[in-house]
Parts: C-alpha cells; sequence; structure tokens
C-alpha cells in the first residue's frame, strides 16, 4: 500500500522522549517508512532528555510545533522525581485541552489468561483528583502533618466527556456504554460526573445500551467477567488505575495505545511509561506506540492504513518467534521491527 507521492503528507509532531522512547520510535518511523508513510515527522524534544540539552521540560519549540500541527505522536517521557516538576505530560493535556483520553484494548497474543478481549477506555483527562491540587497542614513540628488534595469535577466537562464517549461509542459500532464512579461516597465530586453522564446517556437510548458501575466493584468484575463491558467511560483517577488494569488483561503495558484528543490538537502514545529498568537494552515492546500510531492513523481518516498496520502486528504476534521479552519472547526491539517490516512487505506483494 504505497503513499501515492501525489498525495500531501500530514505534519506530525515527533517526540522521541525518554528511557525506552528512541527505541520504540526508532521502530515506528521505520515501520512507517515501509507502510508507505502519510506523515512528514516533525522531531522535537520533551522530558529529561530536553530538560539535559534545553533546561526545559517542554521546550517553547515543542509547544510551538504541537500548535502549528495539531497533531503529535509522543514517547513516554520521565518526571523527575521531587524537584518541584509537574508531570510534562498534564502539561501537555491542559495545554492543548485535550480533554479526552482514549484507551482501546484487545486481545493480539493467543493463549494468555484471557481471549478475546475488545473494550475502550475513555477517561476525563483534565479534571477529577488528578487537577493535583495539594496542600500539607503543619502541626507543631511536623511540616507535613495533614496532607490535604481538591478534587474538581464539573458538569460541562463532565457532560463533554460522556458526550465524547457515547459518540465514540456510536461511530465506532459498539453496543454499550458503562460509566464508571465512586457516588457512593463521593457524592459530590464523582455523583455529579454519574448524574450527568446517564442524562446525556438517556440521549443515545436509541442506539447505545448503558449502564453504572461503581470503580471498586468495576475492578473486580474486570478481571472475573471482563467480557461483560464494552466502552468504559470515567474520570480521571479511576480512569487512570483502570487503564493499567485493563492494559493487564491484553498482555501488559506493551500492548496498550492511548489518544488524548481535545477540540484543536491531538496527541498519541503508548500507556507505558520509559521503563528505566530496560532502556537501552533492546529489550521494549514497541506495539504500543506502534498501535498508537494506528490509532492516529484513523483520527487523521486513514482507516485502510491502520487497519493494514494492525493486520500485520497481529501476524508477528501470532508467533512466539515474534515476540519481545514481555510477552514470553526474545526478539529484540529492532528485531521486532525488522520481522514486522518483512511482513508489511509480503503483504503489499
Ligand atoms: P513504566 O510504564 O515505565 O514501567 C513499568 C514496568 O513495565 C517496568 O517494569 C517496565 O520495564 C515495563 N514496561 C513498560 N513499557 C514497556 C514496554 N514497552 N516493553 C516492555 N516492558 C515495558 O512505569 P514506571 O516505571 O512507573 O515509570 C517510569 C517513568 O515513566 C516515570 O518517570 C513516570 O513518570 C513516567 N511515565 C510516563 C508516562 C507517559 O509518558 N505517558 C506514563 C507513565 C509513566
Amino acid at each position: 500500500m504505497p503513499n501515492s507521492s501525489t498525495q500531501q503528507q500530514i505534519p506530525v509532531t515527533l517526540i522521541p522522549g525518554d528511557g525506552i522512547g528512541p527505541e520504540i520510535v526508532d521502530v515506528v518511523v521505520r515501520v512507517f517508512d515501509t507502510l508507505g508513510n502519510p506523515f512528514a515527522w516533525e522531531t522535537q524534544q520533551a522530558g529529561v532528555n530536553a530538560l539535559e540539552k534545553h533546561g526545559d521540560l517542554l521546550p517553547q519549540a515543542t509547544l510551538d510545533s504541537i500548535s502549528r500541527t495539531g497533531l503529535a505522536l509522543k514517547g513516554p517521557l520521565s518526571t523527575p522525581v521531587g524537584g518541584g516538576f509537574r508531570s510534562v505530560n498534564v502539561r501537555l493535556r491542559e495545554t492543548f485541552q485535550l480533554y479526552a483520553n482514549v484507551r482501546p484494548a484487545r486481545t493480539i497474543v493467543p493463549g494468555g489468561r484471557y481471549e478475546k478481549i475488545d473494550l475502550v477506555l475513555i477517561r476525563e483527562n483534565l479534571e477529577g483528583l488528578y487537577v493535583g491540587h495539594e496542600h500539607y497542614v503543619p502541626i507543631g513540628d511536623d511540616a507535613h502533618a495533614v496532607a490535604m488534595a481538591t478534587g474538581i469535577n464539573t458538569r460541562a466537562g463532565s457532560r463533554r466527556i460522556s458526550k465524547f464517549a457515547f459518540d465514540y461509542a456510536v461511530r465506532n459500532n459498539r453496543r454499550k456504554v458503562t460509566i464508571v464512579h465512586k457516588a457512593n461516597v463521593l457524592k459530590a465530586l464523582t455523583g455529579l460526573f454519574l448524574e450527568t453522564a446517564k442524562q446525556v446517556g438517556l440521549n443515545y437510548a436509541d442506539q447505545i445500551e448503558f449502564n453504572d458501575r461503581i470503580v471498586d466493584a468495576c475492578a473486580m468484575q474486570l478481571v472475573l467477567n471482563p467480557w461483560q463491558f464494552d466502552v468504559i467511560v470515567s474520570t480521571n483517577l479511576f480512569g487512570d488505575i483502570l487503564s493499567d488494569q485493563i492494559a493487564g488483561l491484553v498482555g501488559g503495558l506493551g500492548m496498550a495505545p492511548g489518544a488524548n484528543i481535545g477540540e484543536r490538537a491531538a496527541i498519541f502514545e503508548a500507556v507505558h511509561g520509559s521503563a528505566p529498568d530496560i532502556a537501552g537494552k533492546g529489550m521494549a515492546n514497541p506495539t504500543a506506540l506502534l498501535l498508537a500510531a494506528a490509532l492516529m492513523l484513523e483520527h487523521k481518516g486513514q482507516k485502510e492504513k491502520a487497519t493494514f498496520l494492525r493486520d500485520a502486528i497481529d501476524s508477528v504476534l501470532s508467533t512466539a518467534s515474534g515476540r519481545t521479552a514481555d510477552l514470553g519472547g526474545t526478539v529484540s526491539t529492532s528485531k521486532y521491527g525488522d520481522l514486522l517490516i518483512e511482513r508489511i512487505r509480503d503483504m503489499q506483494k
């Protein structure tokens, strides 16, 4: 499926990131060269890597590039612990108002604990306890005697993410949306979210079924019977936790892509972090970032190419000899890229 040279390439900001980021981004770039790349990469820095080179975790040039392109593919970014640094990922989401985080999970590697998983978690990305409004109250000589955090959910934000989830369900031929909350205890904070999401759901009642689950019960049900779920919509912190759990159902973090979507920009990434424990060892699984790039293809209307890439990934991962260490295999990051490129070439014949 070559890229027609007459087609205009779509500019995308490409951020290699930290740790395993550059290794897995390299595989994506090589694979897209073979696939017929509809994107024109504009490489920019962010994360610890950028801090060392430019004195800033999130350089202005990177922000300007994303403002221009409205589209980014991002390797994982490390946030230095302590030192008052705010998470770069949270800053990017806030700067570009990327209010919806979409995390699909699908079984690709057969023979795992769960077969035929196919569900999508949609997480509110800008509100809730994640806003990080925290402080300590000193008592006597203990400066950190009491820790406090404030969560903020708004009706407008809850409506926006719920509408996004139901629209997503309609667009992607999904059957059900489950609203996940903790309204039995956090009656205001997540009660508002539940109430608003249910109101939105009623507008889709003739197309999409909906129900709701308390987050702890949802976590248990995801282990006992994950097939009952289809699309899950939740607040920021619960969505954060459940999305890693859901990644675990399909083979772990190496398999989980994510999209951060706003009105003006979208940033695609793997759910996992920079994996400093395996960085530079050629052990990282690039599948999650490749699947994120497939989401980006779909986002730009290139569904056929996205399906082609997913089929090639499925095919390589269908045999044990095509898997990286996290999936019980022995192939290195770059060898996995080579195998995928070979498979794409075979499929293009
Ligand atoms: P992590 O996701 O980096 O790693 C957790 C475990 O999963 C590690 O054992 C790691 O080796 C493994 N793992 C992760 N991705 C893998 C892959 N592609 N292939 C094979 N194994 C993989 O989480 P962490 O260790 O808690 O965080 C490390 C750093 O990443 C921190 O600085 C954190 O802030 C940052 N982080 C960034 C993002 C992001 O950029 N979106 C997300 C999460 C964490």
